[in-house]
């Protein structure tokens, strides 16, 4: 892409070398033991961009580039004029993004990667979603089958609260992931909710259980089916056996009763079904591309580069030629690190899966 200054032709590569070198102020706060007179003269000439460029209605909130806060806090001027003589500007902020800046010939839009993992999931174009128009219109009420999607272009888009850098799906998701990663009992993540909800702003929209962070992001979830098993493992309670209450090999109870008198299941497998998992993958752009690198990457005589390079997989190809010449067929590879049939490691096997 070019892009034309004083007649000169410039590409946006040039254009960013420029606007670095222009700026090399910012990472050069201090001469000897004093604030370098240009760093001064150079703040000033940030915070007039931003009064011009104003992000809020209210002048005394602008976002702090500083260090420490990382253009996720809102202070007047003067206390922005300080924290970046304290403590200068956070790492590689030579376009100013975060305050209406953005190079020409890039997307002026910030980018929002909550609201395109929403969009690849339901299997929108990217393009589409990029468009100006906005996505979310409030006058029309979406039929059933597009609610949950519009609810969640809703909630990807909307801040936490006003001058957030933080969406409502941002929070939820991320909390989410934290309780699976840590393992976090319910509770606690009640406890924290709650907490967040008094500690940012009045006027938020942050909720306080994990009960309706979880519902914020249910749009996303990938079905699971919940199947009922013997407690020693025998059989599954399923199909033709879905109306038995004891098994079929051991005579094991399906249930116990509880101290109420409900019946509740000894033991419950989690079956993810693949297909709607394998969709997810192709309907999200990068990994779609990775999922078909193999089709499009030639091989090389002699190197081992991808699971295509192996001979499982030509023999495949020669067996199938006809799947094997749909760049999008999927092949799923069983391998195990060890085996012991008849060992005291006999159960503890593991298996993955690769495609
Ligand atoms: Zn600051
Ligand atoms: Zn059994």
């Amino acid at each position: 892409m070019t892009n034309v200054i004083n007649g000169i032709c410039v590409s946006s590569v040039e254009l960013v070398i420029m606007k670095r070198k222009e700026r090399s102020w910012m990472y050069k706060r201090k001469v000897g033991n004093s604030i370098n007179p240009e760093f001064l003269k150079g703040v000033d000439e940030f915070l007039k961009y931003v009064e011009d460029h104003p992000k809020s209605s209210n002048p005394n909130e602008v976002r702090c580039p500083c260090f420490k806060c990382k253009n996720k806090r809102l202070w007047d001027p003067d206390t922005v004029k300080l924290h970046l003589y304290r403590s200068g500007f956070l790492p590689n902020y030579y376009e100013w993004t975060c305050h209406g800046e953005g190079f020409p010939g890039t997307r002026r839009r910030e980018s929002n990667e909550y609201r395109e993992m929403v969009l690849d999931a339901f299997g929108q174009s990217q393009d589409q979603g990029h468009s100006e128009e906005p996505l979310v219109s409030l006058e029309e009420e979406p039929n059933a089958q597009a609610k949950p999607f519009f609810d969640l272009l809703r909630a990807s888009e909307q801040p936490l609260y006003e001058g957030s850098s933080l969406s409502v799906l941002e929070m939820a998701s991320r909390i989410t992931s934290l309780k699976c990663e840590y393992n976090l009992p319910h509770r606690c993540v009640d406890g924290f909710a709650s907490l967040f909800n008094e500690a940012i702003p009045n006027n938020n929209h942050m909720v306080e259980t994990f009960y309706e962070v979880k519902k914020i992001v249910k749009g996303l979830e990938l079905p699971h089916e919940n199947i009922h098993a013997c407690p020693k493992g025998c059989m599954l309670f399923w199909k033709d056996d879905a109306q038995l209450s004891t098994c079929r090999v051991c005579g094991s109870d399906r249930y116990k009763k509880t101290s109420k008198g409900s019946l509740v299941p000894l033991n419950v497998l989690f079956y993810f079904p693949i297909t709607p998992r394998l969709q997810r993958l192709f309907a999200t752009k990068n990994i779609s591309e990775e999922m078909t690198w193999h089709a499009k990457h030639p091989r090389v005589q002699g190197t081992m580069a991808h699971p295509s390079d192996s001979e499982a997989w030509k023999h495949l190809d020669s067996c199938f030629p006809e799947f094997a010449s749909e760049p999008r067929n999927v092949r799923l590879g069983l391998c195990t690190d060890g085996f012991a049939p008849h060992g005291q490691f006999g159960d503890s096997i593991h298996v993955g899966l690769s495609f």
